[in-house]
């Protein structure tokens, strides 16, 4: 599952081949991908010029130039791939394999978006948890998947302090109270994992008895390990690829996540793997408490 940092690669890949094009058709080619596109998808994107590309937690924005904006989530498998009719000379390597072969006509391209200069954007979903929407620009933050996302993690008013506030009181485990979407957007299992390592924070720790110091700290490992794995071009567990194919890099960097029986890389004991809230966490009993 795309995690942020792929999803920001993904931003910023689609950036200098979108901007300040226009969309000149919208092929749609089923009716829903995890919720039915909206009646009017096709017709509310035609004809605008794309202005701005945003990320809000691990939706993609993308502003049009009349006051819509197109709303994507990549779900599990989603993917875009920009194909140019000169092929591949002029957008580098913008062929992943899977769709080398069959172009813009594979089972699963389920969306495809003809911008000027005859560029396709195409978007592949095999599993099709991903969704799109068109929303009104200026009222984004009042649509139903967004309004009540917390703060972004690689944002300036994230905090110890903010973060102190909300785990106030709270009994839930530091793994549960940092998956909550509604104190930080967007930040998943494996960044949870590794900021918890960094930090030497056990998951299992009570939200609200972890010390301000250490909040401190941890804000500042998520902010690293995250702006780390978007430099690597994100962490690329399975299915995930970015606009141009290329594998991200970062996996090979985990301390903890999926390393269940490992030794840990600060004090040598044996990485463990527990369940909580349905999701395995990965930690050190020596170096997290
Ligand atoms: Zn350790």
């Amino acid at each position: 599952m795309p995690e942020l940092p792929e999803v920001e690669t993904v931003k910023r890949g689609l950036e200098p081949e979108l901007l300040g094009r226009s969309i000149e058709k919208v092929e749609l080619r089923r009716a829903n991908l995890r919720f039915p596109f909206p009646k009017n998808f096709a017709a509310s994107l035609t004809g605008a010029v794309i202005t701005h590309i945003r990320r809000r937690a691990k939706y993609i924005l993308v502003d049009l130039d009349k006051g819509l904006s197109l709303l994507v989530h990549l779900g599990m498998t989603g993917r875009f791939t920009v194909l140019s009719p000169k092929g591949s000379d002029n957008l580098g390597a913008f062929y992943f394999e899977a769709a080398a072969g069959d172009k813009a006509d594979g089972p699963h391209d389920h969306v495809v978006i003809h911008l000027r200069g005859g560029i396709r954007l195409v978007y592949s979903d095999p599993r099709r948890f991903g969704m799109m929407d068109v929303l009104q620009t200026d009222k984004a933050n009042e649509h139903k998947l967004l309004k009540d996302l917390g703060l972004e993690p690689l944002g300036n008013e994230l905090s110890a302090s903010y973060l102190a506030a909300k785990f106030r009181g709270k009994a839930a485990p530091m793994k549960a109270a940092l998956l909550d979407q509604s104190i930080i957007a967007g930040l998943g299992n494996i960044y949870v994992c590794e900021a918890l390592f960094r930090a030497g924070i056990s998951p299992q720790r009570k939200a609200g008895a972890v010390k301000p110091a250490q909040l401190d700290d941890l804000v500042r490992h998520v902010r690293d390990i995250l702006n780390e794995a978007i430099l690597a071009g994100g962490s690329t567990l399975q299915d995930f690829q970015s606009t141009d194919g290329t594998q991200g890099s970062y996996q090979q960097r985990f301390h903890v996540y999926d390393r269940e029986g490992e030794p840990c890389v600060k004090c040598g004991a044996t990485i463990k793997r527990l369940v909580q809230s349905g999701r395995s966490s990965f930690y050190c009993v020596w170096c997290q408490r």
